[in-house]
């Protein structure tokens, strides 16, 4: 049976091109910190790499800081410019309801272990964050607002932020955004965004895994959460994985086809509307990352759906954690205004460069009969 392949956003296929460079680089021996001829060269391709992601993300080589992970750059971010606020007495972190967990998590250590208050930014019900709510608290407690980290793109909707709006309501609050999902999904400018710091993960666009990056402004001096030999700036030490680096760097500069991506994930969409015409699109159509869409099958249990779709070969998400082993509802979805049965009846398909119209075709041929299924073990 032909297995599919629909989430995308969760992780992606490696990029040919960034496979066999990641693979080369693996096979080249030097610690970049070396000063020898071996260590140079290595340096010399891991610059190189910095040059082009920099170029391509708009901002200098000096502010590409390499780090392990999107959930590193996001720690990173949040609690350095939290920290380093805190010189002045600042104790506010502004984030958005739907953040994901990798700032979540992190901003409720920071109220837990750091004194710092959190205000959850709301969205209304179509994803997309309060700019009056945000205006009206820099208006009132601007002074205190450490940092604000709204995410640029949502993982589970795909509901692209207005990162620029929040930037100029911030006005000189250091605002960090998260734009894992966004990275050669939708136009992305580190400089016209004008946003102080900004985090990129590579496995979600065709790199490896255990690689992303933060970008933070040249000018702007946070304390570090590793310390060590202060490779990145002073701010992230360890080796640097020039391998991921590499092959991160070759998949940025890959062509990513966001007019076929797109065009798929709305033949899908389409589909669903006619072959299921109780299902409801979750998030704005209007702003929306081109390969992802969240679909409430009113009546069902995320859950029982996504087992039935994995027996049919087909991997989708349920967008949500689980915790000990109880699925909890989407907290982005009832930031939006799910009830906690609507938004456990949902799931998030996410397409990708390798995605086909045949698989789309293939997914609507089950997916009917596994939303019956679905509803009648729900009743049950
Ligand atoms: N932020 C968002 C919006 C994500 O979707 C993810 C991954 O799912 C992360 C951060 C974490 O990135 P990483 O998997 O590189 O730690």
């Amino acid at each position: 049976m032909t297995s599919i392949y629909l989430d995308h956003a969760a992780t992606t296929p490696m990029v040919e091109s960034a496979l066999r460079a990641m693979t080369e680089q693996a096979n080249a021996l030097g610690n970049p910190s070396s000063l020898h001829s071996h260590g140079r060269s290595t340096r010399k391709s891991l610059e190189d790499a910095r040059e082009r992601l920099a170029k391509e993300l708009g901002c200098l080589p000096s502010e590409v800081i390499f780090t392990a992970s999107g959930t590193e750059a996001n720690n990173i971010a949040l609690k350095g410019l939290y920290w380093a606020a805190g010189e002045s007495g600042k104790k506010v972190v502004v984030i958005s309801s739907i953040e994901h967990h990798a700032i979540l998590d992190p901003a409720n250590w920071l109220a837990s272990h750091e004194q710092a208050e959190i205000i959850l930014l709301p969205v209304n019900p179509n994803g997309v964050i309060d700019l009056e709510f945000l205006s009206d608290l820099v208006a009132t407690r601007g002074r205190e607002i450490a940092v604000i980290s709204i995410m640029h793109a949502n993982n589970e909707t795909g509901v692209i932020q207005p990162i620029g709006e929040v930037v100029r309501i911030a006005g000189q609050i250091p605002v960090h955004t998260d734009a894992v999902q966004s990275f050669k999904k939708t136009p992305l400018s580190f400089s016209h965004l004008g946003v102080t710091a900004m985090t990129i993960s590579a496995h979600k666009i065709g790199g490896p895994l255990g690689i992303g990056a933060l970008i933070l402004k040249r000018t702007v001096e946070i304390p570090s959460l590793l310390h060590g030999g202060g490779q990145e700036r002073e701010i992230r030490s360890g080796t640097m994985n020039a391998p991921g680096i590499i092959g991160f760097t070759t998949a940025a500069l890959a062509t990513y086809n966001v007019d076929e991506v797109r065009a798929l994930r709305d033949r899908f969409i389409s589909s669903i509307q006619e072959m299921i015409p109780e299902a409801r699109i979750n998030g704005l159509a209007a702003s929306r990352l081109p390969g992802i869409v969240n679909v409430t099958f009113p009546g069902t249990q995320s859950e029982t759906l996504l087992l039935l779709m994995d027996e049919q070969n087909i991997s989708c998400s349920t967008g949500s954690a689980c915790s000990a082993g109880v699925h909890e509802a989407s907290h982005v979805l009832l930031a939006m205004g799910h009830s906690q049965t609507t938004a456990q009846s949902s799931l998030r398909f996410s397409f990708g460069a390798t995605s086909t119209a045949q698989e789309c075709d293939l997914v609507m041929s089950v997916l009917p009969d596994v939303i019956a299924r679905g509803r009648a073990a729900n009743i049950r």
